[in-house]
């Protein structure tokens, strides 16, 4: 079995290298050995989410693992055939459900049959993706090459509480060379409309972001404010939602005990703008999200089956974000693939190709 070697500090040296690492390896049969994990994090190593996802990974395919420990910075991780199945995962802490997801979710696509998956934990937590930006923005993406999905928010988790849930039911990937991530064509202006999330809080909080909002200079045609009763513990975030004919974008900066509410617009509001005045097609976050996606259409998997007749896939993005660059060095140390950056002044067009 050919073994995969990944430093764990390359780059951005965060969680995501572990986790396309554990999806690719799941996917390609390769062993991983993978060492420095979250290197550049504050406290490197496995935390609680990041465990939980070599056990999802672990569990979707039969697989062994070695060094699967709170703090563990070297891991081996052996990948067994991936089989669909009904799968239910419990972080067992607010950490990220959407990056569990993240995990297994490629792999479950290339099943001969249907995977649910259920997972525990944090819905809308900062530095991952919230709920929303999957179901809105992440799975419409990725449809338009064949990988189909569909999500469930069962309950809200917010950071630092947790105790949400997602569902998720895939469905086995077919490969269509005419479908690919093709997401090149000029959006039309976004209508932007703005969702304002509160859980155990006052209801000022809500009604002056409202209020901040409509000072941002963005011009936006309504708020909607949820608020969530049934949270374990109080969260609020802000989100844009920038609506176009075809595409939703999501930005969203997150409140916290101590961070007035003029940073927390400001944040979500430069996000928008930039995204908007940039022209770019894909938001910085979707950038290094579809990257795996665009491999995988591109690639023989497994040496089995042919390369597709005309695949590719191409998007244009305003942010090239460390998170891009460094998913790009992981994917190709499996897969045989070549990404393109071509800076077209302030946006980057990127594309992927067969080696
Ligand atoms: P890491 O920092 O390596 O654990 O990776 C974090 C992942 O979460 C990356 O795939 C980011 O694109 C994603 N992410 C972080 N913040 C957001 C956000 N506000 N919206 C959507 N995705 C996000």
């Amino acid at each position: 079995m050919e073994t995969v070697f990944i430093n764990g500090s390359m780059g951005e040296g965060g969680g995501q290298i572990l986790r396309t690492s554990l999806a690719l390896s799941c996917i390609t049969g390769k062993r991983l050995h993978i060492e420095n994990i979250r290197a550049a994090r504050r406290k490197p190593g496995l935390a609680r989410q990041h465990l939980s996802c070599v056990q999802a990974a672990c569990e979707i395919c039969a697989g062994q693992s070695e060094g699967a420990a709170l703090g563990s910075q070297v891991l081996d991780f052996k990948p067994g055939p991936v089989r669909n199945g009904d799968f239910s995962f419990d972080i067992g802490s607010a950490g990220s459900a959407s990056l569990v997801i993240q995990t297994v979710l490629p792999a479950l696509f290339m099943t001969e049959k249907p995977s649910t998956i259920t997972v525990t934990g944090g819905t809308h937590n900062p530095w991952a993706p919230p709920f929303d930006f999957l179901s809105e923005t992440f799975l419409p993406a990725i449809a338009c090459a064949g990988f189909a999905a569909e999500c469930r928010l069962v309950k809200h988790g917010f950071f630092p509480a947790g105790g949400g849930e997602i569902s998720f039911t895939i469905q086995p990937w077919r490969q269509d060379p005419s479908q690919t991530i093709d997401i090149c064509e000029p959006p039309e202006e976004p209508e932007v409309h703005a969702r304002i999330y509160t859980a155990r809080l006052p209801a000022h909080i809500a009604h002056r972001q409202e209020k901040l909002l409509c000072q941002s200079g963005l011009s936006i045609k309504n708020f909607e404010h949820i608020d969530v009763m049934d949270s374990d513990g109080p969260g609020n975030c802000i989100m844009l939602r920038l609506c176009a004919r075809d595409r939703t974008t999501i930005f969203t900066a997150f409140g916290a005990k101590g961070r007035p509410s003029e940073k927390v617009v400001d944040e979500v509001a430069r996000l928008a703008r930039s995204f908007i005045s940039s022209g770019a097609t894909v938001d910085r976050f979707s950038a290094d999200q579809l990257l795996i996606y665009m491999a995988i259409s591109n690639s023989r998997l497994g040496g089995e089956k042919p390369a597709p007749a005309k695949a590719g896939g191409a998007y244009i993005t305003n942010d090239l974000s460390p998170h891009l660059t460094t998913n790009i060095e992981t994917i190709k140390k499996f897969l045989p693939v070549n990404f393109d950056i071509d800076k077209q002044g302030q946006i980057h067009r990127i594309s992927c190709a067969p080696a």
